[in-house]
């Protein structure tokens, strides 16, 4: 395994080493440097190297180029999947679904490489006729930040659309979750990407805020926590850098009399508790309805009891279901605070909520009932498998306490009648609302949030113009 990826070559750091560990057994994985100040400069140079080059190449080409690191990487399936097993500690299940989201992903903007188009415009023109041409260029160099929860999806939603449009990339995944994108960084050498085009540093904050200070990066593709996302504002701010923040949220989902009972408790338990519960667009809120509550409720918490929390490469006896650990001890004592906040305040555990003992940051997934409003676990991103319930009486009610958070990433809705979807697509303050539906990013679908959850979008042909500039040509002498 390379210790980073810097034009098309294994590279070493100059920095400290840090360690990667197993979340499930606490066992060493491996180490990578802490990438310094000159360690940055040394990627972007390559990638600012490369930028020409690739800016140039014929769009087919650039497409060719990330079909064929999809087939590569597909052809490695097998270990790349276990590697997100080891390094992020989720089930096998799961990470073989990030893995075809991720493929899913790249393929998507290898489609996309060949439709960027630009557009005429007819002119006035006192000096014969004149036309013109609004043309999209790719930006430069673009920083991609990456947090440990989807390692590689998240990865591709900013490498897939950066690249298909002309740009070069200096990606730099969580310091807990380098493994396995150094690994798809080495195999980008068997697809013949230019050397330069992709590369990969690994580190901490310091090592992502050198990233983003570097003068020579254009583009900043962020998926991380709220506050990470004010500081890179700080730092590109200034430098009029261009921006996209993915950022925390605390997704409401409502549940109205008239809807799909059951079905609404599959998919909110699928959106609440995959991935251990650290998914950023997992329902994380539920107001369900006083007439469906109790029948809710009933089949919901019978099917929470049976998660069995264990590592992910292992899989439990029907009709258990698995769960992986959190990702570090600091998620799990985060997760156990702000549910004891709850506690204290009133609100009562209906299943789980215990941290379980051995190496692993393993914790029984849980359902609490009478949060006040103002507890943490109302008011705060929870990253972890609890889910807090309330029981609503009105639509009114529900939008209102739906909208009552900073946050405003996802949001969903149960129910059939017609005036309450086109309400709730109105009037819930999120970057999506899905109606009878699982939180699912798709691919198709441009996703991002609102209000402190973020600018900009991800997926979707939307976020390829985030990865362009568009430039006006003004053509006259014509005639
Ligand atoms: P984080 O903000 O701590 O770290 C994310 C990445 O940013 C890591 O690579 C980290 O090393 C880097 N980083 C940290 N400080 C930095 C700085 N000052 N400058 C530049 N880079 C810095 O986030 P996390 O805890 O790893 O991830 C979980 C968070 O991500 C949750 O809040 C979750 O909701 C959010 N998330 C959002 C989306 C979305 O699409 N909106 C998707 C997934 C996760």
């Amino acid at each position: 395994m390379p210790d980073m990826w810097i034009a098309g070559a294994a590279a070493s750091g100059s920095g400290d080493r840090m360690t990667v560990t197993d979340p499930a057994t606490a066992t060493t994985l491996g180490e990578v440097p802490q990438a310094t100040a000159a360690d940055v400069d040394h990627a972007v140079g390559a990638a600012r190297d490369a930028f020409p080059g690739w800016r140039d190449t014929d769009a087919t080409k650039r497409a060719d180029h990330l079909r064929r690191f999809a087939d590569v990487l597909e052809e490695h399936r097998a270990e790349l999947v276990a590697g997100l097993v080891a390094e992020q500690g989720k089930p096998v299940l799961e990470a073989n679904g990030e893995f075809a989201h991720f493929l899913a992903g790249l393929r998507f903007y290898a489609e996309a490489a060949t439709k960027v188009r630009g557009s005429y415009q007819d002119l006035p023109s006192q000096f014969g006729r004149s036309y013109g041409l609004i043309v999209r260029r790719p930006i430069g160099v673009v920083g991609a930040i990456v947090p440990w929860n989807f390692p590689l999806t998240l990865l591709a939603n900013k490498v897939g659309p950066a690249l298909a449009a002309g740009n070069t990339v200096v990606a730099k995944p969580a310091e807990t979750t380098p493994l396995t994108t150094l690994r798809v960084a080495e195999l980008s050498a068997d697809v013949g990407l230019p050397e330069g085009v992709f590369n990969v540093i690994t580190g901490g904050p310091e090592t992502g805020q050198a990233l983003v200070a570097h003068p020579g990066v254009r583009r900043i593709a962020f998926t991380g926590q709220t506050s990470t996302g004010q500081k890179i504002m700080e730092t590109a701010g200034p430098a009029l850098k261009h921006v996209s923040l993915e950022l925390g949220g605390s997704d409401p989902t409502i549940v109205l009399p008239d809807a799909d009972v059951a079905g609404a408790v599959k998919s909110i338990i699928i959106g609440r508790y995959w991935n251990c519960g650290q998914a950023c667009l997992a329902p994380k809120r539920a107001f369900i309805h006083a007439d469906v509550y109790d029948a809710f409720m009933d089949d919901f918490v019978a099917r929470v009891g049976r998660y069995q929390p264990g590592p992910g490469s292992e899989k439990p006896e029907k009709p258990k279901l698995p769960i992986g650990p959190l990702h570090t001890r600091a998620q799990r004592d985060l997760l156990e605070a702000q549910l004891a906040d709850a506690v204290d305040r009133g609100a009562k555990v209906l299943i789980g909520g215990e941290a379980l003992d051995g190496p692993g940051h393993f914790f029984q997934p849980a359902v609490v009932v009478d949060v006040p409003a103002d507890a943490r676990l109302a008011t705060e991103e929870v990253f972890g498998p609890v889910l807090p319930v309330w029981k609503i009486s009105s639509l009114d009610e529900a939008i209102e306490r739906a909208n009552d958070t900073t946050y405003g990433l996802g949001s969903s809705i149960w129910t059939t009648s017609a005036s309450a979807i086109d309400r709730a697509m109105r009037d819930l303050q999120a970057g999506v609302t899905w109606v009878n539906q699982l939180h699912y990013g798709y691919d198709e679908m441009p996703f991002g949030g609102t209000k402190m959850s973020g600018l900009g979008k991800e997926h979707g042909l939307e976020a390829l113009d985030e990865y362009v500039e568009t430039k006006s040509v003004v053509v006259g002498g014509l005639s």
